[in-house]
């Protein structure tokens, strides 16, 4: 595996992003299967029926966060646990199914803003066994990034080898510092994590980060318009360049850089799939970034996330109704549980859930700059799910 002419993170292991993902999804495209951009998790309900869930978003969306997710107290018996936080292999099972394992050894993090508040379970597994790269030493020989504590020790050796205190001006750890744990170490990892036969999927989700337009979820009508989900999603553009602003950077599936083959083809492998594996996943679309005209998190996110995910369960264990709107199935507000939420009521999780439709407008506008720059190879369903879906809107 060669991979050149980049000081991207990814490609200093190169067995990550440039085997499981770039390679892989070419071998998975001559093979019937897929090598995709997501986590999996087991989710357990109180009553232990479990169901395994992947989600693809893009980098630094939240990955490895879901992955970890911790329920908030008052959801008493649900249960969370990891099988993977970045790269799933799928393969359609003789039952008709999707099944994922996790081609990875470990997890390779972004160490800066990992805490024990952020992320206890990462803090955890890498209390042993790990490789940091670029992050700050303390005077005792231990590792020290920006966020890691409230307090910054009183004096650091920084990445660069120079002596740091905190009131030095510059930041002790590179920001794309990184650490390199085993997921044997990680006190949430499933017991299936190493399974060969990998796990049964029951839900696909993407998302990315949407300050607007998009709902804190919906589910697609069925794979076709799932993977038309998948093929425009994106994160809006907040700074940077001049006149990007509210402008949507679309990153098909989260795989934008990991495609090993044409984008075109790889939406046709994804509609395939469906025809391999006879009883596919349900697909989902989340935002947890959409923000209020303030600028505030209309949706509180991390731990509270559990309790998308157990709508998007009872939804495929057939527990809950929904709502047809025009995007797909909405949530009847009532079967989100906002229970114990502090400084959240019914009326900030509608305007979470709201679907405004001159933003959705701006939406398709969007759109169709995305395909038209993928015409000559795009597959006329995914015209077909866009033209279904202005009509509908
Ligand atoms: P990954 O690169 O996709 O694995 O993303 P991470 O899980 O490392 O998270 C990237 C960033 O998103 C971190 O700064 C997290 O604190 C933040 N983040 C993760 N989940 C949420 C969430 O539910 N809500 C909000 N507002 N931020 C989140
Ligand atoms: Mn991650």
């Amino acid at each position: 595996i060669w991979s050149y002419g980049s000081g991207y993170g990814g490609n200093a292991l190169l067995g990550k992003k440039c085997f499981a993902l770039r390679i892989a999804s070419n071998m998975a495209r001559d093979e019937g299967w897929m090598a995709e951009h997501m986590l999996i998790l087991k989710v357990e309900n109180p009553e232990g029926q479990a169901n395994y869930v992947a989600a693809a978003f893009p980098s630094a969306c939240g990955k490895t966060n879901f992955a970890m997710l911790i329920p908030p107290a008052e959801m008493k018996g649900w249960k969370v646990t990891t099988i993977g936080d970045d790269i799933a292999w799928l393969k359609p099972g003789a039952d008709g199914r999707l099944y994922a394992i996790n081609p990875e050894a470990g997890f390779f993090g972004v160490a800066p803003g990992t805490s024990y508040d952020s992320n206890p379970s990462a803090m955890d597994t890498c209390k042993k066994d790990t490789i940091f790269t670029n992050v700050a030493l303390t005077e005792d020989g231990d590792v020290w990034w920006e966020g890691m504590t409230k307090q910054a020790p009183a004096k650091l050796t920084d990445w660069t080898g120079k002596e740091w205190t905190p009131d030095c001006g510059r930041v002790s750890s590179h920001a794309n510092s990184r650490f390199t744990a085993p997921a044997r170490n990680c006190p949430c990892i499933d017991k299936d994590w190493e399974n060969p036969a990998g796990v049964p999927i029951s839900a696909i989700i993407f998302g990315g980060r949407r300050p607007t337009t998009m709902p804190l979820v919906f589910q697609s009508w069925n794979w076709s318009h799932g993977v038309y989900l998948g093929a425009t999603m994106g994160s809006e553009m907040t700074a940077a360049a001049a006149g990007t602003i509210g402008q949507v950077r679309r990153d098909p599936m989260a795989m934008l850089p990991f495609t090993g083959y044409n984008v075109g083809d790889y939406f046709a492998h994804w509609l395939s799939m469906s025809k391999l594996a006879k009883n596919p996943p349900q697909i989902f679309h989340v935002n947890w970034f959409r923000k209020t005209a303030e600028g505030k998190w209309m949706w509180p996110g991390y731990g509270d996330n559990t309790r998308v995910l157990k709508w998007i369960v009872d939804r495929v264990n057939g527990k809950v109704a929904a709502k047809e709107s025009p995007i797909g199935w909405v949530p009847f507000t009532k079967d989100i549980d906002i229970s114990g939420m502090k400084d959240f009521d019914a009326a900030k999780l509608e305007a979470a859930l709201a679907i405004n439709l001159d933003e959705w407008k701006k939406e398709m506008v969007g759109v169709e700059e995305h395909f038209v720059k993928l015409y000559t190879s795009l597959p006329k369903e995914l015209v077909y799910q866009k033209e279904l879906l202005t009509s509908r809107l």
